[in-house]
């Protein structure tokens, strides 16, 4: 199977080509088609397995193909949240790889650097927001994001996520989007904590194991 049996238009498929990509990994062949169905979804994929596409082409897909798309609008519609900001910035890449023949902006905010460059580059506009928990709570904090848009969540790295404490910043982000939000979790493994997570924030998920 292609990326074109996929359903996958044309500005994202000649990014593709550009790129080099074949043909769908594993994962991919099996998230795309439930995101373009707008199901949630329990991922269980390692890094290396092309998670990242997976979620990052049904998402610029979704959002190309919306009458209402982006150009000035300042409404973040899909938001993802990244453990570290290693994993962000790698995440915007890509983001910007597959999206380079559309007009969908995307941004990165983690901390560590100053937070003006961030809030100018949020004020622009951003349709693509991708995020480390601390930063983008603190941003919030200061009204200078606005989550009311949000339409597709993306929680990438959940495991570590837990691992590394940011459980409740998790859940405060997820209560700050709206309910009836496309919610799409990533984990290399599948501890309790990450099911109850799911449990909490999916409504009922299709489950992908690869
Ligand atoms: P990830 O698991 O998302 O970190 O991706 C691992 C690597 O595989 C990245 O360098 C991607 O650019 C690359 N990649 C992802 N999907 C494909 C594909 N369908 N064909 C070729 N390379 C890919």
């Amino acid at each position: 199977m292609s990326f074109k049996d996929l359903q996958l238009n044309k500005p994202i498929l000649k990014a593709l080509a550009e790129n080099k990509y074949e043909n769908p990994t594993p994962v991919q062949l099996r998230t795309i088609p439930l995101v373009l169905e707008k199901k949630d979804v329990i991922v269980s994929a390692q890094t290396g397995t092309g998670k990242t596409a997976a979620f990052a082409l049904p998402i610029l897909q979704i959002l190309f193909d919306r009458q209402d798309a982006p150009k000035k609008g300042k409404k973040i519609k899909a938001l993802v949240i990244s453990p570290t900001r290693e994993l962000a910035i790698q995440i915007e890449e890509n983001f910007k790889k597959y999206g380079k023949h559309t007009n969908l902006r995307t941004t990165v905010v983690y901390g560590g650097i100053p937070i003006e460059p961030q809030i100018e580059r949020l004020n622009k506009g951003v349709d693509i927001l991708i995020a480390t928990p601390g930063r983008l709570l603190d941003l919030h904090k200061q009204d200078e994001v606005n989550l009311d848009y949000v339409e597709v969540l993306v929680l990438d790295e959940a495991d570590l996520m837990l691992d590394m404490g940011f459980i409740d910043d998790v859940r405060k982000i997820e209560r700050l989007c709206t309910r009836e939000k496309q919610n799409l979790l990533f984990s290399a493994t599948m501890p309790l904590k990450v099911t109850e997570l799911a449990k909490d924030i999916l409504n009922h998920p299709e489950r992908i194991e690869i």
